[in-house]
C-alpha cells in the first residue's frame, strides 16, 4: 500500500517535505481489530507537533494521521461490532489499558498507557490501517467522508473543551485563535447555548471575518479588550501570548481552557507578563484539555449530525500531505484540511 511516513523528527523551517511516500505491506489486524481501507484523513496541527518533536512519535518510521474515515475491509477472529464494508471513523485515542482507575471512570484520555493514533500506532496517511473495534465509530450517514474526517479530532476534542469550559446558556464565551477546531465549536455553541455571545480573538483579519460570518458577536485582535467580560475562553493557538492577553477579559470565577497538546517555546517569555491581580486573582482558572475519550467521540458525532455541523474542508491528495502540513504551519487556514485517499 501507499503511505506517507515520517522517518525522523525535523524542523519544518528547514525541511518542508518531512514525509516520504513509500510502498509498504498492508497491515494485518489482530484478533480484536479491524482492517480499515482509508478514504479520508484529516490533517491536524498535532502532526506538526509530532514532526517537530513537541509530542514525538514513540516509533519510527511512523504513519501520522488521527482523523480517519474508511471502510471495514477485514475483521479479526474476535471482532464482531461491525460488518465488512461498514463505514467507520478512527480518532486520536487508539487504545488505553482498560484496567486503571482512569479507564474505569471513563477518563481513559488520562490513562498512563494511552496510545495515540498516528503517533504511538500507525495512522491514516495511508491506504490501510488497523484499530481495535472498540476504538472505531460508526459515522452518521449525512456526512461525506471528507466532511466527517475533521469531526474526529478538531470537532470531538473541541466538544470536550466545551464541556470543560462549563459554559451555560446566556454566558459569554471567547475563542483565542479561530482555526479548524474553533470553527466547529462555534457551531456547537450556537446550537447548545443559543443565548450566549461569542467573542473571537485572532491576529488575522481573515480569521476574524470568518468568525463573524459564523455568528461571532465580536472579533478583535488578541491584545484587544473585549467589550464584555467572558465567563469562559477556549484557546486553540499554538503559542502563549494570546493566553496571557485574554486573561484580563475573563470574568471573576471564569476559566480558560487550553486546547493544545503542546505549546511552542518561541514566545514563552510572554508568561512573565502575567499580572496576578489583573489576570489570575478572583478565582480565575486556567486548565488544559487532554486527548479524547470514546464517549466524547460518540456523543459528538451524534450532536454533529443533529445540528448538523458540516465542516468546510479543503481536499488534498495523499501525496500532497507535506503541502497540506506546510499550509497549516503557515496558518493558511480556512476550514479543515483533509487528504482524500484511494
Ligand atoms: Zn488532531
Ligand atoms: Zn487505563
Amino acid at each position: 500500500m501507499k503511505a506517507m511516513v515520517l522517518k525522523k523528527l525535523c524542523n519544518l523551517k528547514e525541511n518542508k517535505s518531512p514525509l516520504e511516500l513509500v510502498d509498504m505491506p498492508v497491515p494485518v489486524e489482530a484478533e480484536d481489530e479491524i482492517l480499515v481501507k482509508v478514504s479520508a484523513c484529516g490533517v491536524c496541527h498535532t502532526e506538526i507537533d509530532e514532526i517537530e518533536g513537541r509530542t514525538p512519535p514513540s516509533k519510527f518510521p511512523v504513519i501520522l494521521g488521527h482523523q480517519i474515515i474508511g471502510r471495514v475491509e477485514k475483521m479479526g477472529s474476535k471482532a464482531n461490532k461491525f460488518m465488512i464494508g461498514d463505514r467507520v471513523g478512527i480518532a486520536w485515542i487508539h487504545s488505553a489499558c482498560g484496567k486503571c482507575t482512569f479507564c474505569h471512570e471513563g477518563r481513559e484520555n488520562l490513562c498512563d498507557e494511552f496510545k495515540a493514533t498516528g503517533r504511538d500506532a500507525e495512522g491514516g496517511y495511508a491506504e490501510y490501517t488497523t484499530v481495535s473495534e472498540k476504538f472505531a465509530y460508526k459515522i452518521p450517514e449525512i456526512f461525506s467522508d471528507a466532511q466527517a474526517a475533521p469531526l474526529l479530532c478538531a470537532g470531538a476534542i473541541g466538544y470536550r473543551s466545551l464541556k470543560l469550559a462549563m459554559i451555560e446558556d446566556g454566558k459569554n464565551i471567547g475563542f483565542t485563535g479561530f482555526g479548524a477546531s474553533a470553527h466547529l465549536v462555534i457551531k456547537m455553541v450556537k446550537h447548545l447555548y443559543p443565548h450566549s455571545r461569542v467573542f473571537v480573538f485572532s491576529r488575522t483579519e481573515r480569521e476574524r471575518e470568518f468568525a463573524k460570518e459564523l455568528g461571532a458577536f465580536w472579533a478583535g485582535n488578541s491584545e484587544d479588550e473585549s467589550p464584555e467580560k467572558l465567563h469562559c475562553v477556549i484557546d486553540t493557538t499554538p503559542v502563549w501570548k494570546p493566553v496571557v492577553d485574554v486573561m484580563k477579559n475573563v470574568e471573576k470565577g471564569g476559566r480558560l481552557v487550553i486546547n493544545a497538546i503542546r505549546k511552542e517555546e518561541v514566545d514563552k517569555d510572554a508568561l512573565l507578563t502575567i499580572d496576578y491581580p489583573r489576570d489570575i486573582w478572583m478565582e480565575k482558572e486556567i486548565k488544559s484539555v487532554a486527548n479524547i475519550t470514546k464517549k466524547d467521540v460518540e456523543e459528538f458525532l451524534q450532536l454533529a449530525a443533529l445540528i448538523p455541523i458540516r465542516p468546510d474542508v479543503q481536499e488534498f491528495k495523499l501525496e500532497e500531505a507535506n503541502k497540506a502540513l506546510m499550509e497549516l504551519k503557515e496558518r493558511k487556514i480556512r476550514g479543515a484540511k483533509v487528504l482524500k485517499i484511494g
